[in-house]
Protein backbone atom coordinates (compact mmCIF):
# COMPACT_ATOMS: atom_id res chain seq x y z
CA UNK A 1 0.00 0.00 0.00
CA UNK A 2 1.45 2.93 -0.95
CA UNK A 3 0.96 6.82 0.41
CA UNK A 4 0.06 9.88 -1.10
CA UNK A 5 0.09 13.28 0.64
CA UNK A 6 -1.98 16.39 -0.32
CA UNK A 7 -0.79 19.56 0.75
CA UNK A 8 -3.02 22.00 -0.10
CA UNK A 9 -4.75 25.09 2.03
CA UNK A 10 -8.71 23.72 2.70
CA UNK A 11 -10.55 25.68 4.52
CA UNK A 12 -13.54 22.72 4.78
CA UNK A 13 -14.13 21.49 8.15
CA UNK A 14 -11.93 17.96 7.98
CA UNK A 15 -14.73 14.75 7.57
CA UNK A 16 -14.83 12.48 10.62
CA UNK A 17 -14.31 9.09 8.97
CA UNK A 18 -17.37 7.77 10.88
CA UNK A 19 -19.82 10.65 10.32
CA UNK A 20 -23.37 9.77 10.88
CA UNK A 21 -24.56 7.10 13.00
CA UNK A 22 -27.97 7.48 12.22
CA UNK A 23 -28.97 4.94 9.14
CA UNK A 24 -33.21 5.02 8.34
CA UNK A 25 -34.90 3.32 4.97
CA UNK A 26 -37.24 5.66 3.40
CA UNK A 27 -40.17 4.01 1.79
CA UNK A 28 -41.75 6.27 -0.72
CA UNK A 29 -45.42 7.03 -1.62
CA UNK A 30 -45.54 8.95 -5.12
CA UNK A 31 -44.37 6.99 -7.96
CA UNK A 32 -40.40 6.40 -8.68
CA UNK A 33 -38.68 8.30 -11.81
CA UNK A 34 -35.82 9.61 -13.52
CA UNK A 35 -36.10 13.66 -14.02
CA UNK A 36 -34.31 13.94 -18.02
CA UNK A 37 -31.96 16.65 -17.20
CA UNK A 38 -30.17 14.60 -14.65
CA UNK A 39 -29.33 12.05 -16.55
CA UNK A 40 -26.12 11.40 -19.12
CA UNK A 41 -28.42 11.56 -22.32
CA UNK A 42 -28.08 14.15 -25.29
CA UNK A 43 -30.66 12.59 -27.83
CA UNK A 44 -32.74 10.64 -25.39
CA UNK A 45 -34.30 7.52 -26.80
CA UNK A 46 -37.21 5.79 -25.24
CA UNK A 47 -36.59 1.82 -25.30
CA UNK A 48 -40.29 1.34 -24.55
CA UNK A 49 -43.54 3.11 -25.25
CA UNK A 50 -45.50 5.74 -23.44
CA UNK A 51 -47.90 3.68 -21.30
CA UNK A 52 -46.49 0.09 -21.59
CA UNK A 53 -45.95 -2.03 -18.66
CA UNK A 54 -41.97 -2.70 -17.08
CA UNK A 55 -40.29 -4.43 -14.74
CA UNK A 56 -37.55 -3.33 -12.49
CA UNK A 57 -34.76 -3.34 -14.42
CA UNK A 58 -36.18 -3.32 -17.92
CA UNK A 59 -34.20 -0.99 -20.11
CA UNK A 60 -36.62 2.48 -20.56
CA UNK A 61 -33.85 5.36 -21.78
CA UNK A 62 -30.66 5.19 -24.35
CA UNK A 63 -29.27 7.77 -26.12
CA UNK A 64 -30.06 8.27 -30.08
CA UNK A 65 -26.16 9.10 -30.64
CA UNK A 66 -24.54 6.66 -27.61
CA UNK A 67 -26.16 3.51 -27.41
CA UNK A 68 -23.89 2.24 -24.99
CA UNK A 69 -26.23 4.77 -22.38
CA UNK A 70 -28.49 3.05 -21.06
CA UNK A 71 -31.07 3.33 -18.15
CA UNK A 72 -33.58 0.68 -16.22
CA UNK A 73 -36.34 1.05 -14.77
CA UNK A 74 -36.29 1.39 -10.69
CA UNK A 75 -39.84 0.43 -10.38
CA UNK A 76 -42.59 -1.73 -12.23
CA UNK A 77 -45.82 -0.85 -13.36
CA UNK A 78 -46.87 1.23 -15.93
CA UNK A 79 -44.18 4.01 -17.14
CA UNK A 80 -45.15 7.40 -18.39
CA UNK A 81 -42.83 9.72 -20.14
CA UNK A 82 -43.50 13.54 -19.19
CA UNK A 83 -41.72 16.76 -20.53
CA UNK A 84 -39.20 17.03 -17.80
CA UNK A 85 -39.37 13.32 -16.45
CA UNK A 86 -40.02 9.98 -16.52
CA UNK A 87 -42.52 7.88 -13.81
CA UNK A 88 -43.35 4.59 -13.16
CA UNK A 89 -47.07 4.38 -11.60
CA UNK A 90 -46.81 1.17 -9.23
CA UNK A 91 -48.47 -1.73 -10.08
CA UNK A 92 -46.73 -4.58 -8.49
CA UNK A 93 -43.41 -5.69 -7.65
CA UNK A 94 -41.80 -7.75 -10.21
CA UNK A 95 -38.17 -7.76 -11.68
CA UNK A 96 -36.85 -8.64 -14.60
CA UNK A 97 -34.11 -11.71 -14.44
CA UNK A 98 -30.48 -10.23 -15.89
CA UNK A 99 -27.72 -13.22 -16.19
CA UNK A 100 -25.91 -14.09 -12.87
CA UNK A 101 -22.25 -14.14 -12.80
CA UNK A 102 -19.63 -16.11 -10.35
CA UNK A 103 -16.46 -14.78 -9.36
CA UNK A 104 -15.22 -17.76 -11.70
CA UNK A 105 -17.28 -17.02 -14.67
CA UNK A 106 -15.86 -13.29 -15.14
CA UNK A 107 -12.24 -14.35 -14.94
CA UNK A 108 -12.88 -16.58 -18.11
CA UNK A 109 -14.92 -13.77 -19.75
CA UNK A 110 -13.47 -11.80 -22.44
CA UNK A 111 -13.06 -7.94 -22.33
CA UNK A 112 -16.37 -7.68 -25.11
CA UNK A 113 -18.34 -9.71 -23.01
CA UNK A 114 -17.99 -7.87 -19.89
CA UNK A 115 -18.35 -4.71 -22.30
CA UNK A 116 -21.46 -5.67 -23.31
CA UNK A 117 -23.03 -7.16 -20.42
CA UNK A 118 -22.32 -3.75 -18.35
CA UNK A 119 -23.91 -2.14 -21.14
CA UNK A 120 -27.18 -4.45 -21.10
CA UNK A 121 -26.95 -4.23 -17.93
CA UNK A 122 -27.43 -0.57 -17.86
CA UNK A 123 -23.89 -0.28 -15.46
CA UNK A 124 -21.65 1.50 -18.62
CA UNK A 125 -22.50 4.72 -17.81
CA UNK A 126 -21.55 5.04 -14.18
CA UNK A 127 -18.04 4.66 -15.71
CA UNK A 128 -16.62 8.50 -16.39
CA UNK A 129 -13.25 9.38 -18.15
CA UNK A 130 -11.32 11.44 -15.80
CA UNK A 131 -11.53 14.77 -15.56
CA UNK A 132 -14.01 15.15 -18.51
CA UNK A 133 -16.70 13.17 -16.50
CA UNK A 134 -17.77 11.79 -19.65
CA UNK A 135 -18.89 8.56 -20.26
CA UNK A 136 -15.83 6.61 -22.08
CA UNK A 137 -16.51 4.64 -25.20
CA UNK A 138 -16.36 0.67 -24.98
CA UNK A 139 -13.87 0.13 -27.35
CA UNK A 140 -11.47 2.48 -25.94
CA UNK A 141 -9.16 1.12 -23.07
CA UNK A 142 -8.07 3.54 -19.91
CA UNK A 143 -4.52 3.93 -18.37
CA UNK A 144 -6.16 2.53 -15.02
CA UNK A 145 -9.20 2.75 -13.23
CA UNK A 146 -9.38 5.02 -10.26
CA UNK A 147 -12.00 4.25 -7.53
CA UNK A 148 -11.89 6.09 -4.13
CA UNK A 149 -13.28 4.19 -1.34
CA UNK A 150 -14.05 7.78 0.53
CA UNK A 151 -15.75 10.77 -1.23
CA UNK A 152 -14.43 13.53 1.36
CA UNK A 153 -16.80 16.05 0.14
CA UNK A 154 -18.98 17.33 2.42
CA UNK A 155 -21.99 15.98 3.06
CA UNK A 156 -21.71 12.47 1.43
CA UNK A 157 -22.53 9.01 3.32
CA UNK A 158 -19.58 7.25 4.62
CA UNK A 159 -18.05 4.18 3.21
CA UNK A 160 -17.84 2.62 6.42
CA UNK A 161 -21.55 2.63 6.36
CA UNK A 162 -21.76 1.08 2.90
CA UNK A 163 -19.26 -1.95 3.63
CA UNK A 164 -21.28 -2.62 6.98
CA UNK A 165 -24.07 -4.24 4.88
CA UNK A 166 -23.57 -7.69 3.86
CA UNK A 167 -22.41 -9.06 1.38
CA UNK A 168 -20.84 -5.67 0.10
CA UNK A 169 -17.16 -6.69 0.44
CA UNK A 170 -18.01 -10.28 -1.98
CA UNK A 171 -19.93 -7.81 -3.91
CA UNK A 172 -17.18 -5.08 -4.34
CA UNK A 173 -14.56 -8.06 -5.46
CA UNK A 174 -17.18 -9.10 -7.89
CA UNK A 175 -17.41 -6.01 -9.40
CA UNK A 176 -13.47 -5.98 -9.31
CA UNK A 177 -13.34 -9.07 -11.47
CA UNK A 178 -15.41 -7.50 -13.93
CA UNK A 179 -13.79 -4.11 -13.65
CA UNK A 180 -10.12 -5.97 -14.32
CA UNK A 181 -11.02 -7.26 -17.71
CA UNK A 182 -11.60 -3.68 -19.02
CA UNK A 183 -8.58 -2.56 -17.38
CA UNK A 184 -5.62 -4.30 -15.68
CA UNK A 185 -4.57 -1.57 -13.66
CA UNK A 186 -7.38 -0.64 -11.04
CA UNK A 187 -6.08 1.68 -8.28
CA UNK A 188 -7.81 2.15 -4.91
CA UNK A 189 -7.45 4.45 -1.99
CA UNK A 190 -8.29 4.67 1.00
CA UNK A 191 -8.16 7.89 4.00
CA UNK A 192 -5.27 7.47 6.22
CA UNK A 193 -7.53 8.04 9.34
CA UNK A 194 -10.36 5.28 7.52
CA UNK A 195 -8.19 2.69 10.12
CA UNK A 196 -11.46 0.02 10.23
CA UNK A 197 -12.30 0.15 6.48
CA UNK A 198 -8.57 -0.71 6.13
CA UNK A 199 -8.06 -3.51 8.13
CA UNK A 200 -11.63 -5.05 6.18
CA UNK A 201 -10.79 -4.03 2.65
CA UNK A 202 -7.09 -4.64 3.20
CA UNK A 203 -6.50 -6.94 -0.09
CA UNK A 204 -8.52 -4.58 -2.55
CA UNK A 205 -6.63 -1.28 -1.33
CA UNK A 206 -3.53 0.11 -3.14
CA UNK A 207 -2.87 3.59 -1.77
CA UNK A 208 -3.68 5.24 1.49
CA UNK A 209 -4.58 9.44 1.08
CA UNK A 210 -3.39 11.82 3.69
CA UNK A 211 -5.29 15.32 3.04
CA UNK A 212 -8.26 17.19 2.70
CA UNK A 213 -10.97 17.73 0.48
CA UNK A 214 -10.57 16.80 -2.69
CA UNK A 215 -7.52 14.76 -1.83
CA UNK A 216 -9.25 11.60 -1.93
CA UNK A 217 -11.56 12.62 -5.50
CA UNK A 218 -10.83 10.22 -8.21
CA UNK A 219 -8.84 12.88 -10.24
CA UNK A 220 -6.59 13.95 -7.08
CA UNK A 221 -5.72 10.40 -6.68
CA UNK A 222 -5.09 9.89 -10.02
CA UNK A 223 -2.57 13.42 -10.37
CA UNK A 224 -0.95 11.97 -7.86
CA UNK A 225 -0.23 8.26 -9.27
CA UNK A 226 1.04 10.11 -12.71
CA UNK A 227 0.23 13.27 -14.04
CA UNK A 228 -0.17 12.44 -16.94
CA UNK A 229 -3.57 10.24 -15.68
CA UNK A 230 -5.97 12.99 -16.45
CA UNK A 231 -8.28 12.07 -19.55
CA UNK A 232 -6.63 8.64 -20.04
CA UNK A 233 -7.98 6.95 -17.18
CA UNK A 234 -11.52 6.04 -15.60
CA UNK A 235 -13.59 6.04 -12.50
CA UNK A 236 -16.68 4.78 -10.51
CA UNK A 237 -17.96 5.65 -7.23
CA UNK A 238 -17.08 2.74 -4.30
CA UNK A 239 -21.22 2.92 -3.87
CA UNK A 240 -21.21 1.93 -7.72
CA UNK A 241 -18.79 -0.46 -7.85
CA UNK A 242 -20.54 -2.54 -4.60
CA UNK A 243 -23.71 -2.14 -6.46
CA UNK A 244 -22.77 -3.56 -9.61
CA UNK A 245 -21.16 -6.32 -7.79
CA UNK A 246 -24.52 -7.15 -6.57
CA UNK A 247 -26.23 -6.83 -9.94
CA UNK A 248 -23.86 -9.10 -11.43
CA UNK A 249 -24.43 -11.57 -8.36
CA UNK A 250 -28.28 -11.73 -8.23
CA UNK A 251 -29.15 -10.31 -11.69
CA UNK A 252 -31.68 -8.00 -9.95
CA UNK A 253 -31.27 -4.35 -10.46
CA UNK A 254 -30.29 -3.08 -7.28
CA UNK A 255 -32.44 0.48 -6.75
CA UNK A 256 -31.38 0.92 -2.86
CA UNK A 257 -29.05 3.53 -2.43
CA UNK A 258 -27.39 5.07 0.63
CA UNK A 259 -28.06 8.96 0.78
CA UNK A 260 -27.06 11.67 3.12
CA UNK A 261 -29.20 13.85 3.82
CA UNK A 262 -28.65 17.20 5.22
CA UNK A 263 -29.37 20.60 5.44
CA UNK A 264 -32.77 20.32 7.40
CA UNK A 265 -33.12 20.84 11.07
CA UNK A 266 -34.70 17.64 12.31
CA UNK A 267 -33.44 14.65 13.94
CA UNK A 268 -33.77 12.88 10.87
CA UNK A 269 -30.92 14.22 9.62
CA UNK A 270 -28.41 11.68 8.84
CA UNK A 271 -27.96 8.57 5.94
CA UNK A 272 -30.85 6.87 4.36
CA UNK A 273 -31.79 3.99 2.35
CA UNK A 274 -33.74 5.07 -0.06
CA UNK A 275 -34.77 3.56 -3.83
CA UNK A 276 -33.36 5.36 -6.55
CA UNK A 277 -36.01 7.85 -8.03
CA UNK A 278 -37.39 8.68 -5.32
CA UNK A 279 -39.28 11.51 -5.90
CA UNK A 280 -38.19 14.61 -3.82
CA UNK A 281 -41.85 15.36 -1.93
CA UNK A 282 -41.34 12.16 -0.37
CA UNK A 283 -38.42 13.88 1.46
CA UNK A 284 -39.97 16.69 1.93
CA UNK A 285 -43.20 14.85 3.50
CA UNK A 286 -40.76 12.50 5.32
CA UNK A 287 -39.27 15.66 6.96
CA UNK A 288 -42.33 18.32 6.75
CA UNK A 289 -39.88 20.49 4.75
CA UNK A 290 -41.70 23.26 3.31
CA UNK A 291 -42.12 22.98 -0.61
CA UNK A 292 -40.48 26.60 -1.31
CA UNK A 293 -37.14 25.34 0.76
CA UNK A 294 -34.01 24.80 -2.28
CA UNK A 295 -32.37 21.64 -2.82
CA UNK A 296 -28.70 20.85 -3.52
CA UNK A 297 -29.23 17.01 -4.98
CA UNK A 298 -25.31 15.41 -5.49
CA UNK A 299 -22.49 16.70 -3.23
CA UNK A 300 -22.86 20.39 -1.70
CA UNK A 301 -19.63 21.72 -3.62
CA UNK A 302 -20.77 19.48 -7.13
CA UNK A 303 -24.70 18.81 -6.34
CA UNK A 304 -27.04 20.48 -8.65
CA UNK A 305 -29.29 23.49 -7.58
CA UNK A 306 -32.99 22.70 -7.37
CA UNK A 307 -35.15 25.67 -6.78
CA UNK A 308 -37.86 25.09 -4.31
CA UNK A 309 -41.38 23.80 -5.87
CA UNK A 310 -39.77 22.32 -8.94
CA UNK A 311 -40.24 18.67 -9.25
CA UNK A 312 -37.01 16.46 -8.95
CA UNK A 313 -36.13 12.40 -8.64
CA UNK A 314 -32.79 10.98 -6.84
CA UNK A 315 -31.32 10.08 -9.87
CA UNK A 316 -28.56 7.09 -10.38
CA UNK A 317 -25.55 9.57 -9.86
CA UNK A 318 -27.30 11.76 -6.48
CA UNK A 319 -25.60 9.87 -2.58
CA UNK A 320 -26.30 13.56 -1.32
CA UNK A 321 -29.25 15.86 -0.76
CA UNK A 322 -29.41 19.39 1.16
CA UNK A 323 -32.49 21.30 1.96
CA UNK A 324 -31.80 24.75 2.25
CA UNK A 325 -33.98 27.93 3.09
CA UNK A 326 -35.52 29.63 0.72
CA UNK A 327 -32.80 32.11 -0.41
CA UNK A 328 -33.16 35.96 -2.22
CA UNK A 329 -32.06 36.59 -5.74
CA UNK A 330 -28.22 35.91 -5.79
CA UNK A 331 -27.54 39.68 -6.30
CA UNK A 332 -23.38 39.41 -7.68
CA UNK A 333 -21.23 41.69 -5.93
CA UNK A 334 -19.63 44.25 -8.91
CA UNK A 335 -16.56 42.53 -10.51
CA UNK A 336 -13.52 43.27 -9.09
CA UNK A 337 -10.68 41.54 -11.07
CA UNK A 338 -7.81 39.26 -9.66
CA UNK A 339 -5.88 41.35 -6.81
CA UNK A 340 -3.03 38.30 -7.34
CA UNK A 341 -3.52 37.33 -3.64
CA UNK A 342 -2.82 33.91 -5.04
CA UNK A 343 -5.00 32.14 -2.30
CA UNK A 344 -6.54 30.04 -5.37
CA UNK A 345 -3.23 28.70 -5.96
CA UNK A 346 -3.01 27.24 -2.52
CA UNK A 347 -6.04 25.73 -2.53
CA UNK A 348 -5.55 23.84 -5.19
CA UNK A 349 -5.09 20.17 -4.83
CA UNK A 350 -3.61 19.78 -8.19
CA UNK A 351 -0.71 22.32 -8.07
CA UNK A 352 -2.57 24.62 -10.52
CA UNK A 353 -1.77 28.33 -10.92
CA UNK A 354 -5.93 29.19 -11.35
CA UNK A 355 -5.17 33.02 -11.70
CA UNK A 356 -2.80 32.52 -14.69
CA UNK A 357 -5.38 30.18 -16.48
CA UNK A 358 -8.03 32.44 -15.58
CA UNK A 359 -6.20 35.62 -16.83
CA UNK A 360 -5.07 33.69 -20.24
CA UNK A 361 -8.93 32.45 -20.56
CA UNK A 362 -9.67 36.35 -20.39
CA UNK A 363 -7.83 37.39 -22.52
CA UNK A 364 -8.76 34.83 -25.41
CA UNK A 365 -5.45 33.16 -24.94
CA UNK A 366 -5.32 29.37 -25.66
CA UNK A 367 -5.08 27.17 -22.47
CA UNK A 368 -3.85 24.05 -24.15
CA UNK A 369 -3.30 21.26 -21.99
CA UNK A 370 -2.68 23.45 -18.54
CA UNK A 371 -6.80 22.74 -17.50
CA UNK A 372 -6.35 18.98 -17.86
CA UNK A 373 -5.41 18.10 -14.06
CA UNK A 374 -8.75 20.42 -12.62
CA UNK A 375 -11.48 18.40 -11.02
CA UNK A 376 -13.05 21.38 -10.59
CA UNK A 377 -13.85 20.96 -7.06
CA UNK A 378 -14.59 24.41 -6.84
CA UNK A 379 -11.91 25.46 -4.11
CA UNK A 380 -10.50 28.16 -5.97
CA UNK A 381 -13.90 29.94 -6.37
CA UNK A 382 -14.81 29.87 -2.81
CA UNK A 383 -11.51 31.58 -1.65
CA UNK A 384 -11.35 34.22 -4.20
CA UNK A 385 -11.89 36.99 -2.39
CA UNK A 386 -12.39 38.89 -6.08
CA UNK A 387 -15.60 36.75 -6.15
CA UNK A 388 -14.22 35.15 -9.68
CA UNK A 389 -16.23 32.20 -10.58
CA UNK A 390 -13.13 30.66 -11.54
CA UNK A 391 -14.48 26.62 -11.73
CA UNK A 392 -17.68 27.62 -13.68
CA UNK A 393 -15.35 29.55 -16.49
CA UNK A 394 -12.90 26.26 -16.61
CA UNK A 395 -15.67 23.87 -16.83
CA UNK A 396 -16.61 26.84 -19.87
CA UNK A 397 -13.09 26.33 -21.04
CA UNK A 398 -12.88 22.85 -20.74
CA UNK A 399 -16.17 22.04 -23.07
CA UNK A 400 -15.15 25.21 -25.54
S1 LIG B 1 -11.47 23.88 -9.47
FE1 LIG B 1 -9.80 25.26 -8.91
S2 LIG B 1 -8.92 24.42 -7.01
FE2 LIG B 1 -10.18 22.81 -7.94
S3 LIG B 1 -8.74 21.61 -9.21
FE3 LIG B 1 -9.61 23.18 -10.57
S4 LIG B 1 -8.20 24.91 -10.48
FE4 LIG B 1 -7.71 23.58 -8.73
S1 LIG C 1 -7.93 33.98 -5.41
FE1 LIG C 1 -8.92 35.31 -6.93
S2 LIG C 1 -7.98 37.29 -6.62
FE2 LIG C 1 -6.65 35.83 -5.59
S3 LIG C 1 -5.11 35.27 -7.17
FE3 LIG C 1 -6.78 33.78 -7.33
S4 LIG C 1 -8.12 34.61 -8.92
FE4 LIG C 1 -6.80 36.29 -8.22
Amino acid sequence: MKKIEVQHYSFLEKKPVSRLTHIGTLHPKNPLGFTLNTLALKNPLPLVENGSMVKIGTPILSDAQFPFIRYLAPDSGKILFEETRVVIERINHTYLDHQTFKNSELKKSSKKEVCQHLIQIGFWHYLRVLNTSNIPHPESTPSAIYISLENDEPEMPSADLLFKEKDAVSDFELALSALEKISPIIHVSIPTNAINLKLKLRKFITHEIEGDYPANQPGVFAYYVNKNESKKAWTLSAQDVIRMGAFLRTGHYPVEKLIQLSGIQTKGNGCFWIKEGTDIKDLRDSFNIPEDHEVTLGGLISGTYIQGGHPAHVGPYHSSLSFIEPCLPYLPEPMIDCIGCGQCAISCAVELQPQFIYKKIMASKPISQELDPCIFCGLCTLVCPSHIPLQTLFKKAQHS
